[in-house]
């Protein structure tokens, strides 16, 4: 098993379909985005002298070259470690350092401010920058065809965010991404070599794992120029290319819609925007289907299973007149075909429909591992479930609802109060943009609930406003006691909140 037998197929089968395309620029088609592959595998192999099993790392925003050296990797039996590339000097030194990287790819936006970073690193043999004259030269050597692999084989070393500690290398299998794959067409969505996918979001996450699937239908993959999430170009990109897949946090999603409210956009050649990664509110989907239209499907997934525990299928989106409809929005979907995912208590015990734990999953899409790290693995992956550190509750019908996080659960005078629920309600409120709840330490209760919002530009916010609100819709001891207004909240470049942050402004360590 090669993921890289993918384009080997589409190529044979499709070698003129439109491959990669930078804007609204075709670039080159299937033949050619094989051949490359084939030439840098060759590079890789004969001329840097890399063997099966070495890793190759990524610290590139997103751009044409990111697909070539994804598949060139695979092709010579290499695993692929992608970098955010948003990440400090520092941070990627770590990566490099940890997951042993042989040879390193980097944009040329970020080489200088790296290069301080990666000189002493004893297993780095060369920094290649995508688009340099070197580059080139390695992608004209003479091509080779992809070396076989077994399905247990390392293909992805994807590090997690780590907001608590140093992160840790997530080992994705080869299995374990064709599964992946395999998933996106029995449970989020068709696609088809009509169909175009845009990188909206960082080809390093989440959204570069969706290329498998339309590689495997000889779609096109499209690259927004910017090189980040600009909606404005994003509906530009979709009317030019037509039937565009996209995969976008829920913050970029709010983007978008923001974007088409203002007018002047055409959201037809949006097929499929595929949302997850963060919590999605119920008004702003709401606001969303009713200004982009059906065009929904929600996938919860981490690292440790990528995109593929649950999904919320397009025809949940449409069935309003189903009497849970609102919940099921609020839900992030039914589990996977390929997986299990069960909810359990502390003592590791199934829990009924109704009752909250920890989700937790099985299947050929969970991590065998993470890299060089058997305590966290053990850990994580105690009595053969991946242990998501997420408490959610299923319904009777198999839909599970997402608390929070656990380690973002609040704990005041001894019960727990989920921020969700309570971001939840005050976001019904016509002047809060966005809002984030986290717990402040607190001398007699433990923890104390702390909101911070951001109001609709040109809009006033009372906050005896949003008291009430709570008070309407929620037990009094989860309303927050404090209510901070903020211009904006603090995001990484895959669209999540940073809630440490929040808390680091409150401990008075952070911005304020
Ligand atoms: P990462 O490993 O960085 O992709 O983060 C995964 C985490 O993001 C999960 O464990 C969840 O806490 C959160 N997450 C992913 N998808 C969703 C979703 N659809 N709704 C709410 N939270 C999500």
């Amino acid at each position: 098993m090669n993921l890289a037998n993918l384009l080997v197929r589409s190529a044979c089968i499709d070698p003129q379909a439109p491959a990669v395309a930078m804007g609204k620029r075709t670039l080159y088609d299937y033949r050619e985005l094989a051949r490359r592959a084939g030439a840098l595998a060759a590079s890789l192999r004969d001329g840097l002298g890399l063997q099966p099993g070495d890793r190759v790392a990524l610290a590139m925003s997103n751009c044409p070259a990111y697909l070539e050296v994804l598949y060139g990797v695979w092709f010579a039996g290499l695993a692929a470690v992608p970098i955010n590339c948003k990440l400090h000097g520092r941070e990627m030194q770590f990566i490099l350092a940890d997951s042993g990287a042989s040879v390193l790819f980097a944009g040329a936006d970020i080489a200088d401010a790296l290069s301080p970073h990666v000189a002493s690193l004893p297993s780095l043999r060369r920094v290649v920058i995508a688009g340099s004259a070197e580059y080139e030269r390695l992608s004209a050597a003479p091509a080779m065809r992809p070396l076989a692999r077994a399905a247990d084989d390392l293909a992805w070393l994807f590090y997690t965010s780590g907001t608590t500690g140093r992160p840790k290398g997530v080992m994705l299998s080869q299995r374990n991404l064709m599964t992946m794959t395999l998933c996106y067409f029995s449970d989020v969505d068709v696609a088809a070599r009509e169909d175009a996918i845009l990188y909206a979001a960082p080809m390093s996450h989440g959204a570069g794992l969706y290329n498998f699937a339309h590689v495997l239908v000889a779609a096109r993959h499209v690259i927004p120029e910017s090189g980040s999430f600009d909606a404005q170009e994003i509906f530009g990109l979709a009317e030019h290319h037509r039937n565009v897949s996209m995969f976008a946090a829920p913050t970029m999603v709010k983007r978008l819609v923001e974007q088409a409210e203002r007018g002047g956009v055409d959201a037809s050649g949006i097929k499929t925007i595929v949302y997850g990664g963060g919590p999605m509110y119920v008004e702003d989907i709401e606001r969303a289907l009713a200004v982009l239209g059906q065009r929904f499907v929600q996938i919860y997934g981490q690292g440790e299973s990528p995109m593929t525990i649950t999904a919320l299928a397009r025809r949940h989106f449409t069935n309003r007149a189903h009497p849970r409809f609102r919940q099921r929005i609020a839900s992030v979907g039914v589990a996977q075909s390929a997986v299990e995912v069960c909810v359990h208590d502390d003592a590791g015990r199934e829990l009924p429909a109704g009752e909250t734990g920890e989700v937790v999953v099985r299947g050929d899409t969970v991590m065998p591992g993470y890299w060089n790290n058997r305590e966290a693995t053990t850990e994580t992956l105690r009595g053969g479930w991946l242990h998501t550190g997420d408490v959610g509750v299923f319904d009777g019908d198999g839909f599970l609802t997402l608390r929070d996080r656990s380690k973002d659960v609040i704990i005041s005078g001894g019960s727990n109060i989920y921020p969700r629920e309570v971001e939840e309600v005050l976001l019904m409120h016509p002047a809060v943009h966005e809002v984030s709840v986290v717990g402040r330490a607190h001398p007699q209760w433990g923890e104390e609930v702390v909101a911070f919002v951001v109001t609709e530009p040109g809009m006033q916010l009372a906050t005896e406003e949003l008291d009430a609100l709570c008070l309407d819709h929620i037990a009094r001891f989860k309303r927050p006691r404090q209510y901070l207004l903020l211009p904006a909240l603090p995001k990484n470049n895959y669209g999540k909140v940073l809630k440490s942050e929040l808390r680091e402004m409150l401990t008075g360590r952070g911005p304020q």
